[in-house]
C-alpha cells in the first residue's frame, strides 16, 4: 500500500450527548475517511469550556492522519461527519455534540476564507497541545518553534486525561 503523503492532526471535541462515545465514534469515522489512514489517537482529555461557562465540560482529543485529501476537501470530510452527528450551530462556542477541527496539515501555512491552518488558536489551548505532545511529542511547527516550546507557555490547567 503506497502511504498517503500529507500528515495532519485533527482536533474531536463534544460536550453533548454522551461526549465521550461521540468522540469515539468520531475517530472511527475517521478511520473510514477515503485517501486517509487514520495513524494514532490520543487519550480522551475533559476540559472546562471556552467561551460560555454555563455549558458541561468537553472530552477533547487529537487524531494523526496521513492523507491525499488536500486542506478544503479534507475540511469537507470533517464538516460531513460533525453533520452526521447532529451538529447544529447556534452560539459562538457553544455546546455541540462534535466539533473537528483541522490543527495542521502538512508543514503548510493556510489562509483562505474557509481555512486557517495552523488552527489560530490551538498554541492556547491546552486542550489541544497535551493530546498532541502525547501521541506526537517530537512534532515541529510551520513557524519553526517545536511543540515542548508551545507547552512552556500553556500549563495543562484543569485538563485531566482520562484513564484507557
Ligand atoms: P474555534 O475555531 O475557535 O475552535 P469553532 O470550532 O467553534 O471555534 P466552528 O463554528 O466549528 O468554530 O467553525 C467555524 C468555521 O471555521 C468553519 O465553517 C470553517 O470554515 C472555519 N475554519 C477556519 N479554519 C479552520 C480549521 N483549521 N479547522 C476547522 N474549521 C476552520
Ligand atoms: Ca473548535
Ligand atoms: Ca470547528
Amino acid at each position: 500500500m503506497t502511504e498517503f503523503p500529507f500528515r495532519c492532526f485533527i482536533g474531536l471535541g463534544s460536550n453533548l450527548e454522551d461526549p465521550q462515545a461521540q468522540v469515539c465514534r468520531a475517530f472511527d469515522e475517521l478511520a473510514e475517511l477515503p485517501q486517509c489512514r487514520l495513524v494514532r489517537r490520543s487519550s480522551l482529555y475533559r476540559s472546562a469550556p471556552v467561551g460560555p461557562q454555563d455549558q458541561p465540560d468537553f472530552i477533547n482529543a487529537v487524531a494523526e492522519l496521513q492523507t491525499a485529501l488536500e486542506p478544503e476537501a479534507l475540511l469537507d470530510q470533517l464538516q460531513a461527519i460533525e453533520r452526521a452527528h447532529q451538529r447544529v450551530r447556534k452560539i459562538h462556542w457553544g455546546p455541540r455534540t462534535l466539533d473537528l477541527d483541522l490543527l495542521l496539515y502538512a508543514d503548510r501555512t493556510i489562509n483562505t476564507e474557509r481555512l486557517t491552518v495552523p488552527h489560530p488558536f490551538m498554541y492556547e489551548r491546552g486542550f489541544v497541545l497535551w493530546p498532541l505532545v502525547e501521541i506526537a511529542p517530537q512534532l515541529s511547527l510551520p513557524d519553526g518553534s517545536t511543540l515542548a516550546q508551545r507547552l512552556d507557555q500553556c500549563p495543562m490547567g484543569t485538563l485531566e486525561r482520562m484513564p484507557l
